[in-house]
């Protein structure tokens, strides 16, 4: 059974759980979910790193031991450690841990005093008014949980798009392999590149159904199949991840594409305007009354309503509909745009790699540069730079450029935003650096004010030249701060600071509404790895996705710059 990043995530998720439930060292803890974070957050397959022998002590945050149950996880699907754990504890208790105001305490007590083991035990002793007696709870508490409860049940489950393309590229590659399979596409969302994934649709022709259908009901990550027929099946994997799929046939393919694609809106917009020309669209295709007459590509469907192809990721009614009839759709940036990475760690904060290591790697990658940005002295927990220690670094990348062939390293730092918005470092030493980027890693709940203050007075100091994961979401865990992004989008035109797009699969931020506006503001966005280890880099495609649904083109990305101009554009900042 094939090991994704995310099944080795939950596992160190689950020991972190029921160590601290079982009260074990809180630094052993830590250590378990920060490998989780580091894990799903990887650009690589780790099925693919154990299998070619890599070092996996080269991912922050994974020593020894945990590169060993790496391997042992990979290796027979399971940990003994887990297994342990899970023969002293009931199964469902780490469950009670999610609910907000129920910590490892908490947990331990209503096990130890109520005998309570999963959530249905749980919200039964709530409402039969057994909690409120215990020891650091109470009536408010039993209340809240009783709620937290019901609105957990509500909850449906949404993947980020990173995870779900864990699951979604090796499916699809699988199913390519179906005898007389054609094409095998995956619609939805996904295809959009949205920065969240609900379910997958995925689209296939083939000479016939039944032999596509049948492998993939015995794809064996699934764990439920919810309905198969000869042309149709929906499935569960083992993620929870519902995958239908659908064999359609050849004349109706790209209707039934660009049907499932979606987004809603756009469809509905679509379908308007063909109802103007006397034209019926549906998954089916194009009909005039009862006749077929377009649908076997998507080019052919927007082709029957006047308009060019346009592409999934702009479908969302948000005027590309508009765009295409005027002539005036944005042609995309690309991965393969983009010349080098502005935002990246190395061993001196919080990466993993040496400043040769990395440089090394962005060349291997076919980067013309790659910028160093460390954190500031005020990160502890990151190992922050203060002056003398990026001074020392600043040195140590001169001579590394003077040895190196083939990469330009920039000298760089990501500087926080302390509280009144002044920066963590003296300007005489921003002032010795290619690019200072500047970020809030901190006091996320001012006021929208005040945050957005903060901001712009950071964006007034002249040596910043980019302003880091704008918002600071963190998908699916931290709302964006509240901040005034118009204001800011202005701030970065009058002072000429770029946005950064950080393409980190929990952040994605910029978002992607606020790159059209970047765009119209006449913005430049870098599009950035925020890379911890040379693995990173991988991620910058998704990061690229999420510029092509803010309409960005190659010239409205900084890195995309070749050198010489990165360069020319750095130094007449500094100059004006
Ligand atoms: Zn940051
Ligand atoms: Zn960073």
């Amino acid at each position: 059974m094939p090991i994704h990043n995310e099944d080795i995530a939950r596992v160190f998720d689950e020991i972190a759980d029921l160590l601290e439930i079982e009260g074990d060292n809180p630094f052993r803890v830590r250590a378990y979910r920060t490998a989780a974070r580091r894990v799903r957050e990887l650009g690589r397959d780790l099925r693919e790193m154990v299998a070619r022998d890599e070092d996996l002590t080269k991912i922050p945050g994974i020593g020894k031991e945990l590169s060993a149950k790496i391997h042992e996880i990979v290796e027979t699907g399971t940990c003994r450690a887990l297994e342990k754990l899970r023969r002293r504890l009931p199964p469902d208790l780490p469950e009670l841990l999610r609910l907000p105001g129920l910590g490892p305490k908490r947990v331990h007590a209503l096990y130890h005093e109520l005998d309570v083991h999963n959530l249905e035990q749980l919200e039964r002793a709530a409402r039969d008014g057994r909690i409120r007696g215990l020891p650091g709870f109470g009536p408010k508490t039993e209340a809240r949980i009783l709620e937290a409860i019901h609105a957990q049940l509500d909850v449906t489950r949404r993947f980020k798009l990173a995870t779900a393309a864990q699951y979604a590229e090796p499916l699809a590659e699988y199913l390519r392999l179906a005898p007389g399979i054609d094409q095998v596409e995956i619609a939805g969302s996904y295809r959009r590149r949205k920065e969240t994934v609900g379910d997958l649709d995925i689209l296939c022709t083939a000479k016939a159904g039944r032999p596509v259908i049948e492998r993939f009901v015995a794809y064996d990550e699934v764990d439920e199949v919810l309905s198969q027929g000869t042309t149709r099946a929906s499935v569960v994997l083992r993620s929870g991840l519902q995958v239908d799929l659908r064999v359609v046939r050849k004349a109706s393919y790209g209707a039934a594409l660009h049907y499932f694609t979606g987004s809603r809106a756009h469809n509905i917009a679509i379908r308007t305007l063909a109802v103007r020309r006397g034209l019926k669209i549906n998954e089916y295709g194009v009909f005039r009354g009862e006749r077929r007459v377009a649908g076997k590509t998507e080019e052919s469907v927007f082709a029957a309503v006047g308009l060019p192809w346009i592409p999934p990721e702009l479908r969302e009614n948000r005027g590309e509909i508009e765009a295409a009839q005027a002539g005036l759709l944005p042609n995309l940036v690309e991965l393969d745009d983009l010349r080098g990475d502005l935002h990246c760690h190395s061993r001196a904060s919080d990466g993993t790699g040496t400043l040769r290591h990395i440089a090394e790697a962005a060349r291997a990658r076919g980067f013309e540069y790659i910028a160093i940005t460390d954190h500031s002295k005020r990160l502890t927990v990151a190992h922050g730079l203060d002056e003398r220690r990026l001074l020392r670094q600043v040195a140590e990348i001169d001579a590394l450029n003077a040895r190196l062939d083939g990469i330009r390293v920039l000298k760089g730092v990501e500087v926080d935003i302390l509280e009144d918005g002044s920066l963590d470092l003296p300007d005489r030493v921003l002032a010795r650096l290619d690019l200072v980027i500047a970020a809030v890693h901190s006091r996320f709940d001012l006021s929208r004010a005040a945050q957005t203050r903060r901001i712009l007075r950071a964006m007034d100091n002249p040596h910043v030249t980019l302003l880091a994961h704008p918002t600071g979401r963190l998908i699916g865990e931290r709302e964006p701060y509240d901040v005034d992004m118009t204001r800011i989008i202005r701030k970065a035109r009058e002072r000429r600071v770029a946005l950064e797009l950080n393409a980190h699969p929990e952040r994605l931020d910029l978002l992607d509404v606020h790159c059209q506006m970047a765009r119209e503001e006449g913005v430049l966005v870098s599009i950035n790895s925020d890379a911890h280890s040379d693995l990173d880099f991988d991620n910058l495609r998704f990061g690229v996705g999420q510029a092509r649904r803010g309409w960005l083109e190659k010239g409205d990305v900084l890195n995309t710059r070749p050198l010489d101009e990165l360069l020319s554009w750095l130094h007449g900042r500094k100059a004006s």
